[in-house]
């Protein structure tokens, strides 16, 4: 369903002292360098890593809610980077995305059952303003929000973290996209409230017959919803399998450490930290060679002259020198 291809964002950095803007040679953080994946109808699709791993850029541009610098997106065979403004805004009902912070994505003055029928109004589904309504009503309720005219009436602030955050997906879902970007999408809740969002995203997605992808920093919590992991460091994905075998087989140093970080449920097995914690590098001047390489242990000295190329090994695609 989804293709993407050698996709790059670099950001320009601006050079100041005071406010006068330095003359000097333009420099760029780049943010997504050269990534490729692709999801297939149905699948979820981890994308983990830290913050500053470029994880969200992937996933604004996936949706075009930011201009790649180059690269190619596919969904279903449209190049969606050759899509005019106006093509694109009929496209968006397709691809939807789920926000981390549901106080920011929601407009304070807006009630929320309004804000889930803008949607509707601006792609022009559902005909009269009583049939919108209703439609409103029943996703209300679809999310857990009961009952709906309880919620429809009310503004952002009148709600808790998690009903904002099932307003966010009703907004989202309501206009039956088949790609959803679920980009931290329960991070900032409490975690009593996080299993139950989690729940209610697997269930919605069985039942809508959704495509996701799944940003998170958090591994763990892809082992309940994701089929296949791509793992980014520094704008790169240095390694991507299926969710079982990056799980119990990593072969990437950076995936070893994410997995030796999740926490064992049981407090008679300790887990052995692979890696000494670490800076990830400053990305406006990455080290050369493999940019995990400052905080690898088994790095060689190829590792400091010589960045690697993702090649299939196994059944995983990883980018080391040790493969
Ligand atoms: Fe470590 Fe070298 Fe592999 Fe990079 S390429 S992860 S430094 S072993």
């Amino acid at each position: 369903m989804i293709k993407v291809e050698n996709l790059k964002k670099y950001f320009p950095v601006k050079r100041t002292v005071g406010e006068v803007l330095l003359r000097v040679p333009q420099r760029f953080v780049k943010a997504v360098d050269g990534v490729s994946f692709s999801i297939s109808k149905g699948e979820t699709f981890g994308l983990v890593g830290e913050s500053g791993s470029g994880k969200t850029t992937t996933g604004r541009l996936i949706l075009r809610l930011i201009e790649p610098t180059s690269g190619k997106i596919f969904f279903e065979d449209t190049d969606i980077t050759k899509l005019s403004k106006e093509e694109l805004r009929k496209f968006r009902k397709n691809m939807q995305i789920i926000f981390q912070d549901p106080m920011a994505a929601l407009n304070p003055y807006m009630k929320v059952g309004d804000a889930i029928k803008h949607g509707l109004e601006i792609h022009n589904i559902g005909g009269s303003n009583q049939e919108r309504k209703m439609l409103v009503m029943k996703m209300l309720e679809r999310v857990n929000l009961s009952p709906p005219e309880d919620f429809y009436y009310r503004y952002p602030h009148e709600l808790s973290g998690g009903q904002r955050q099932r307003i966010v997906i009703a907004r989202a879902l309501i206009l039956r996209p088949k790609f959803v970007v679920a980009d931290e999408a329960i991070a900032m809740l409490d975690v009593s409230v996080r299993s139950q969002l989690l729940k209610l995203l697997i269930d919605l997605k069985n039942e809508f017959n959704l495509t996701f992808l799944f940003i998170t920093h958090d591994l763990a919590t892809t082992k309940y919803i994701c089929n296949k992991i791509g793992v980014m460091y520094l704008g790169k994905i240095v390694e991507i399998g299926d969710f079982k075998e990056i799980y119990t087989e990593p072969l990437h140093p950076y995936t070893k450490a994410l997995i030796s970080a999740v926490p064992e449920p049981d407090p008679k097995r300790k887990k052995k930290k692979i890696i000494p914690e670490g800076e990830v590098p400053n990305p406006i001047n990455p080290p050369k060679g493999c940019k995990f390489h400052p905080r690898c242990p088994y790095a060689m000295d190829i590792c400091k002259e010589t960045e690697p190329s993702l090649k299939k090994v196994k059944n995983h695609i990883v980018a080391c020198h040790l493969y």
